[in-house]
């Protein structure tokens, strides 16, 4: 069976779960091997973890050299893979650095890329929700190894036992590779809650919160759910860019999201849409939100929402 390379999405070593979700995408195409760029010392580890997921190999890429630049040391890391391996297919997470490393890749290995899957059936057949989720289009590459990047949450993480054997890979970075070099990395602010692009659950407010967002994170918090807001809630302040969700800002597409005081906007939808289940809490019963819920909730969101905290914290 031939091999189908996952690109390990790790912070230090510690392996995320878009990770697992690619090894068991990965395992109706083929053989999954776990390419894993990042601190030697953390490779053994690594393979603890994703051979749980069925990854037969781990690729040990020490990143050394590699880590004090942006995305093209990686690029070419994996494209020395892809030329070793000859994989059936290589599949990166769809993280804004994953989406630019696969890009690259594709370009250097004269490759067919997708990006955005939302699943992967056999045969490399992708789905893919474009036009702010209005068409669902079904799309494979014909022109070389596929390249595909899926979105978080796209598959449920299921368990199969591979032998993750470590195989240290030495690539060689190229003086072109190096170009842009980091010069300093902050790391995003621990709240104690999920990254929004992958959390199962994500609790959202907006406009009709009136700036405030205690309710909406007490009860995201009673969730284990990250914390998201419209462009509306962004603009006037109230909570960090890094909160959005839509056209301009993050896309995202948990198990579950959760709507309150948010109108529905095109371009909110645009980040939104592919939500497994959709449930929105809105005053106005005409608000477009309800036109793409699985459940909706007329009601003030400032009853609704500590209700709903208290029934679920008493469970
Ligand atoms: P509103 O549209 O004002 O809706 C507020 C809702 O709250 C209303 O439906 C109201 O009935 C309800 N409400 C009020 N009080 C309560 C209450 N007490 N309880 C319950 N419900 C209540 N928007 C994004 O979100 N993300 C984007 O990325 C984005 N990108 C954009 C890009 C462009 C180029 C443009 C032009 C716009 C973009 N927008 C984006 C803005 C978008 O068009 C909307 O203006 C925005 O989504 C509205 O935010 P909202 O739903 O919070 O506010």
């Amino acid at each position: 069976m031939s091999e189908v390379l996952v690109l390990v999405d790790h912070v230090d070593g510690e392996v995320k779960k878009p990770t697992y979700e690619l090894l068991t995408i990965a395992r109706r195409l083929g053989e999954p091997s776990a390419v894993f760029i990042g601190p030697a010392g953390s490779a053994a580890g690594v393979a603890e973890k994703v051979k749980a997921y069925g990854a037969e190999k781990v690729y040990a890429v020490d990143d050394a050299e590699i880590k004090n630049y942006l995305v093209a040391p990686k690029a070419e890391a994996l494209q020395q893979l892809v030329e070793k391996a000859s994989p059936a297919a290589v599949l990166i997470p769809s993280t804004a650095e994953g989406k630019e490393i696969a890009g690259r890749l594709a370009i250097k290995i004269g490759s067919g890329l997708i990006t955005d899957a939302v699943d992967v059936a056999e045969g490399g057949i992708t789905t893919q929700s474009v036009f702010a989720g209005n068409y669902t289009v079904a799309a494979r590459v014909t022109t070389g190894t596929p390249i595909i990047t899926v979105k978080p949450n796209s598959a449920t993480p299921e368990e199969a036992a591979g032998a993750g054997a470590v195989e240290e890979f030495a690539a060689t970075v190229s003086d072109s590779a190096k170009k842009a070099q980091i010069v300093a990395s902050q790391p995003r602010q621990a709240t104690g809650r999920p990254e929004l692009t992958e959390a199962a659950i994500v609790v959202s407010g907006g406009r009709g919160t009136g700036g405030d967002f205690s309710e909406v994170e007490a009860f995201a918090d009673s969730l284990g759910a990250a914390v998201g807001a419209s462009r509306a809630a962004v603009d006037s302040g109230w909570v960090p860019h890094s909160y959005q969700i839509g056209q301009t800002g993050k896309t995202v597409s948990p198990q579950l999201y959760v709507a309150s005081g948010i109108s529905g906007a095109i371009q909110h939808r645009a980040g939104m849409q592919t939500s497994k289940t959709i449930v929105a809490i809105n005053k106005d019963e005409e608000a477009p939100i309800f036109e793409l819920v699985d459940f909706g909730v007329v009601g003030d969101l400032h009853t609704v929402l500590p209700a709903a905290t208290e029934q679920v914290t008493q469970r």
